[in-house]
């Protein structure tokens, strides 16, 4: 008998009949025996149309009110769930974060978990029930709702594998593994049987959403095995591991991409110590994660800073850096909405040369503009126009070769 946490996304119970289909999954693996925690998402386009009827109020919703309206969706999936088991003949709880006892800090739309408890969850599988979790959401220290940020159900999954020291964490989706990059947007995406916590990590955090950021640092962090598989079929999908040597003899084994960022840029900036961090203190301040950041060379004591957050921040951001010019005599504040980031990842960069020039030549052949670059060890990155990103992702894919499989084990 083994322990499973399984999560399944928005596509997988996106209508009754996927809901139903997925209970009866889940009633197999009970029925063989197995302890089942289900963790879900709000239907297919629910947290989407609650957001959108937030900004019809408002720009700028009140970020805690936003959290008690999104956390919503994940409430009726689990309701849903748990009558879609019952009408089957088998028993199941719904349970809400703050039921189960999923404690996070105060940042409201991204808040970060300190603490799961289990006592509830494992006094419901002992009466032989399964247990559907709301995903996405926990609760602060004063007893408010709280949401984790967008895919973040993945990470309640992780989380809860990880306090109730599960077998396993499966992931499914409507993909059926980790490929070499998004699949929607290049055909010849290959999938991956195997891929690093690290390059996860990586692909996860420069926009490949099949698993969200956290969820990976998550099952890194305490050793959890992650299987990212597919709602519509039983085939095996991709296991996320830690990393093998022979992970090292590819020099790039995924492109991602993010079309979720904006670009701020901060024109004639006075060159001076502590600029950067009178114009970046505010912004810290308010939670938002502020990714590249550029300054050209100044010229006459007055230079250009150019910086990237995410398009959620972009507003708020535009508001905070606004004020800070006027205060220190910057010349104006520009924003672009229209950029995407396009990224190469592999732990095998560390070991090969020549991967940079390589991607700057093949993003030049289709004169595709880059505007920024950021590098790490395993990582290179460029934001370019938003209407580039599938050609740059595509040329990329092909140039480095990464639908053939790499060696014989992959
Ligand atoms: P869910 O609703 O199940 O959480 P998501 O939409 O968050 O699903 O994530 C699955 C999607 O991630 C896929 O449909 C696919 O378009 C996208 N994706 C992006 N990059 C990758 C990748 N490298 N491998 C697989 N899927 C990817
Ligand atoms: N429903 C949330 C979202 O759409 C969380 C999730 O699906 O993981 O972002
Ligand atoms: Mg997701």
């Amino acid at each position: 008998m083994a322990l499973i946490v399984q999560k399944y996304g928005g596509t997988s119970v996106g209508s009754i009949e996927r809901i139903k289909a997925v209970a009866e999954r889940v009633i197999e693996s009970h029925r063989e025996g197995h302890q089942m925690v289900v963790v879900l998402s709000a239907m297919a386009g629910q947290t989407d149309g609650l957001i959108a009827l937030a900004r019809e109020l408002t720009e700028d919703p009140d970020p805690r009110e936003l959290d008690v309206l999104m956390s919503t969706g994940e409430q009726v999936s689990i309701a849903l769930f748990a009558m879609a088991v019952k009408s089957m003949g088998y028993d199941a709880r719904s349970l809400l974060g703050f039921q189960v006892g999923i404690h996070t800090d105060r940042l409201y739309g991204k808040a970060r978990i300190h603490e799961v408890e289990t006592r509830r969850i494992l006094e419901e599988l002992g009466k032989q029930r399964i247990v559907a979790v709301a995903g996405f959401q926990g609760l602060d220290d004063h007893g408010d709702i709280t949401t984790l940020g967008r895919g973040g159900s993945d990470t309640t999954a992780v989380a809860l594998a990880a306090a109730l020291n599960a077998d396993v964490c499966e992931i499914y989706t409507d993909v059926d593994g980790v490929y070499t990059t998004d699949p929607g947007v290049c055909q010849k995406a290959r999938k991956m049987r195997t891929i690093s916590y690290d390059e996860m990590l990586e692909m996860a955090s420069l926009g490949a959403k099949v698993l969200e950021i956290r969820s990976v640092e998550f099952a890194k962090k305490f050793n959890v095995p992650i299987h990212v598989r597919s709602t519509f079929t039983k085939e095996n999908g991709t296991m996320v591991v830690a990393e093998t040597k022979d992970m090292e003899r590819v020099a790039v084994s995924g492109v991602a991409y993010n079309k979720n960022e904006a670009r701020v840029t901060v024109k004639k900036v006075p060159d001076r110590p502590g600029i950067a961090c009178q114009i970046f203190e505010p912004v810290f301040e308010a939670g938002i994660n502020v990714d590249m950041i550029v300054q050209n060379t100044s010229e006459d004591g007055i230079t250009d800073l150019t910086f990237t957050v995410t398009k959620a921040d972009f507003y708020k951001t535009m508001k905070l850096v606004s004020e800070t010019a006027k205060k220190i005599g910057a010349e104006k504040v520009l924003g672009d909405e229209d950029i995407a980031k396009v990224s190469i990842i592999g732990v095998g960069m560390r070991t090969h040369a020549g991967v940079a020039k390589k991607m700057f030549e093949v993003l030049a052949g289709e004169n595709i503009n880059i505007m920024m670059i950021s590098t790490s060890e395993i990582k290179i990155s460029v934001v370019i126009e938003e209407k580039y990103t599938e050609l740059a992702v595509r040329v990329l894919h092909e140039a480095f070769h990464l639908d053939e499989e790499p060696h014989e084990d992959q």
